[in-house]
């Protein structure tokens, strides 16, 4: 069976891989679990060398990554930059960090003396999208790598490109073979990695769908699991909002990597008294945006990722607007070769739509009118999902009492876009997930809590 990626702006193939077949599948596994042995071993100072050259050769072939990212899956060629400088931000974190959020932790007890020890599990599989295919891969590499679990990647098909330049850049930058390597499987075929007695845990970033497989066959092997799954992130907007300033960052927050994010913003919930004038600015400000070939610099957004999903949206918009949503922006697949959509807005969105039960993974945004908070907080809970959130209000306070005690979800943001950050925990509730990528919670999920008494 081959793997193939194909660019979504001009559909030429970019390369054709072959999958591993099942012994190949074993040899990658058992080198890992070989590496792991040794690399298990390593001090913080000479991981952290690597990780520190990691994130050095990414600045120095930016370029050159970026390109294969917008080849792959179609994203604006600044966005692809910008992405890669995050990974590099993020070797540097762990090099800096891990050894002190690792160190032993002293607790008294009747024992002469007792701590807690934080040991590496093993080999981790990181099961990874296309959406941000550098990104996703580097916030599970990092802290992993500098934890000293080793790592196996099954990316997803159609960025299998980038999966192995970001193998071939931590050969690079010294680490020992088989600490991080690539495994070129389908979905279908990951069950068999997952039961390996060599693979201690695993992480996925995806669609819900896909997320609960993994965790039923997890499940079915007694292995720990983190799941960051599907989202639809509530922005609610207060009277007392800077309505020009909340349409711009929303406007942003919903069209970042082309509406193509877990954790960009895919309900608007506006309160009654200013919903006639947020919406005329949101939308005018999302009919400004340019989108063209991925690779010109003009371009503020590129296409989808394919066409399939592509129609599939566009799917979930024309069955919202049969329920009774109302389209006044965009809406049409624009004619030609290229995976595009445009920025479209969906108003008069309600609850048992599409646009407001499920996740709107490109750039259709959905406007709901709320009565008071109390209405809003109930629209933007009535959800499935519970990745993030934002509020946007003058009075921080108040904004700080919703995104704490009122909206439902693993990070919400007040006057903000809600993003992922090195230092910050990562992940959702319900139906987007379990589990923390990212900040020291992250790190812990793979190690192993070791209680040590003496005594
Ligand atoms: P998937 O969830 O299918 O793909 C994500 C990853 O999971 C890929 O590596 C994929 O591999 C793998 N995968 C798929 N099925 C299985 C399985 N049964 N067992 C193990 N691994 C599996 O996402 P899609 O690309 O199909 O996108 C569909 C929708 O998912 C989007 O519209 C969006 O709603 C959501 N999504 C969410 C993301 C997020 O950041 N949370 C990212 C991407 C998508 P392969 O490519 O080989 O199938």
């Amino acid at each position: 069976m081959s793997i193939k990626s194909t660019n979504p702006y001009n559909n030429q193939v970019v390369g054709t891989y072959t999958e591993l077949n099942k012994q190949e599948i074993e040899q990658k596994i058992e080198a890992a679990q070989h590496a792991w042995l040794q690399w298990k071993k390593i001090s913080f100072e000479q991981k952290s060398k690597m990780m520190i050259r990691l994130g050095e050769l990414l600045l120095a072939e930016k370029e050159d990554l970026a390109k294969t990212i917008t080849a792959e899956m179609g994203k604006a060629i600044k966005e692809s930059r910008a992405e890669i400088e995050k990974c590099a931000s993020v070797c540097t974190y762990y090099a800096k960090n891990t050894q002190e959020f690792l160190k032993d932790e002293l607790v008294e007890t009747d024992a002469q003396k007792s701590y807690i020890s934080y040991q590496p599990l093993g080999v981790i599989l990181a099961v990874m999208p296309w959406n941000f295919p550098f990104w996703q891969v580097f916030r599970f590499l990092a802290p992993n790598l500098m934890g000293g679990n080793c790592g196996l990647l099954k990316h997803a098909s159609n960025v299998s490109g980038c999966a192995l330049a970001i193998e071939k850049l931590v050969s690079k930058a010294g680490f020992p073979d088989n600490v991080f390597s690539v495994l070129l499987v389908s979905g279908k075929n990951v069950a068999q990695v997952i039961e390996h007695k060599h693979v201690k845990a695993v992480t996925l970033t995806g669609s819900t769908e896909a997320g609960k497989k993994v965790a039923e066959k997890a499940g079915s092997v007694l292995k720990k699991c983190v799941l960051e799954l599907g989202g639809s992130d509530a922005y609610v907007i207060l009277e007392d909002a800077d309505l020009e300033q909340s349409a711009e960052l929303c406007v942003n927050a919903r069209l970042i990597n082309n509406g193509q994010s877990c954790i960009a913003a895919k309900r608007f919930i506006v309160l009654k008294p200013i919903a006639e004038k947020f919406t005329q600015l949101f939308t005018e400000k999302m009919r400004a945006k340019t989108f063209g070939d991925p690779s010109n610099e003009e371009f503020e957004l590129g296409t989808m990722a394919n066409k399939t999903l592509r129609n599939q949206l566009h799917q979930q918009v024309e069955d919202s607007v049969k329920a009774g949503a109302k389209c006044i922006l965009g809406g049409r697949i624009p004619e030609g070769e290229g995976a595009f959509y445009p920025p479209t807005v969906l108003i008069n969105v309600k609850k048992g739509m599409p646009a407001f039960d499920d996740e709107m993974f490109g750039p259709v945004a959905s406007i709901i009118v709320a009565d008071d908070l109390n209405h809003a907080m109930d629209l933007a809970n009535d959800t499935d999902f519970g990745l993030g959130g934002a509020v946007f209000t003058s009075d921080t306070e108040k904004g700080n009492d919703v995104a704490r005690n009122q909206i439902e979800a693993g990070s919400v943001f007040v006057n903000a876009n809600v993003k992922s950050d090195p230092r910050l925990p990562f992940g959702g509730i319900k139906q987007s997930g379990y589990g923390r990528e990212l900040g020291k919670n992250g790190l812990l999920e793979f190690m192993n809590i070791k209680t040590v008494c003496v005594g």
